[in-house]
């Protein structure tokens, strides 16, 4: 009878990733505190920046919302509403006119039909069904001592990639926001050179987080892998 072991040497690769998450997480907890600390000298918020970003853009049809919590920014293409948190609706940092922007330039990738955006999009059900039915597969094919194993762990490799690809083809789309963001800052006048400087920096430490979690997805992919090897031997 096999037991998996699911504390083994290949565990190593999540905890790596999970630390990798924590560093860009802390990373990002501090450069934005540290700019939302610095004013913006046109004395715009968040939620002023982005409604003149998004007219400048001849968008109408998004709505600006307030929404609670913290970091819980996002533009939701559904309904085309730009939420902006707490931190980020009220302030005139610059942190703050920086994430405004960010959400801006998914707004004007959607409006645009950028075409990662909406890959993305419709990968949102495949990823979450494969997130969730890979680990169950997994156990199985590893527990079960049939000739069947050996498929349930490629399907729960399979379902997971699904996960993987969701977080690799996020990486451009948060890229594009961001250099969207700076280039629009930069030209509109809504924030000074300087000002642009350092809320590149917000922005960085933001896709970070992104390339964080890509490469602790990827790495879970790995370990599963092993672990449907070391099975199948
Ligand atoms: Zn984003």
């Amino acid at each position: 009878m096999y037991y998996p072991m699911f504390f083994d040497t290949t565990y190593i690769l999540v905890l790596i990733g999970v630390i990798i998450c924590m560093i860009a997480s802390a990373k990002m907890n501090s450069t934005f505190s540290r700019y939302s600390r610095v004013r913006s000298r046109s004395g715009m918020t968040g939620r002023e920046a982005a409604e003149r970003i998004l007219f400048q853009a001849g968008i109408r049809d998004v709505r600006v919302e307030h929404i609670s919590g913290n970091l819980t920014d996002h533009y939701d293409p559904r309904n085309k509403t730009l939420r902006l948190s707490d931190a980020t609706y009220h302030s005139d940092s610059v942190a703050a006119v920086g994430v405004a922007a960010h959400e801006c330039g998914h707004a004007i990738q959607h409006e645009t039909g950028y075409i990662p955006l909406a890959v993305r999009g419709s990968l949102v059900p495949i990823a979450n069904f494969g997130s969730s039915i890979a680990w169950p597969l997994i156990i199985i094919g590893l527990i079960m001592n049939s000739n069947m194993s050996a498929l349930l762990l490629n399907l729960g490799i399979l379902a997971f990639s699904f996960a993987v690809l969701f977080q690799i083809i996020t990486l451009p789309v948060e890229f594009n926001a961001s250099g969207r963001a700076l280039k629009i800052l930069g030209n509109s006048g809504i924030l000074y050179e300087d000002e642009v400087r350092d809320t590149r920096k917000v922005l960085t430490a933001a896709a970070l987080t992104y390339v964080a979690g890509a490469a602790s997805a990827i790495l879970q992919l790995l370990r599963i892998v092993l672990l449907a090897n070391r099975r199948n031997d």
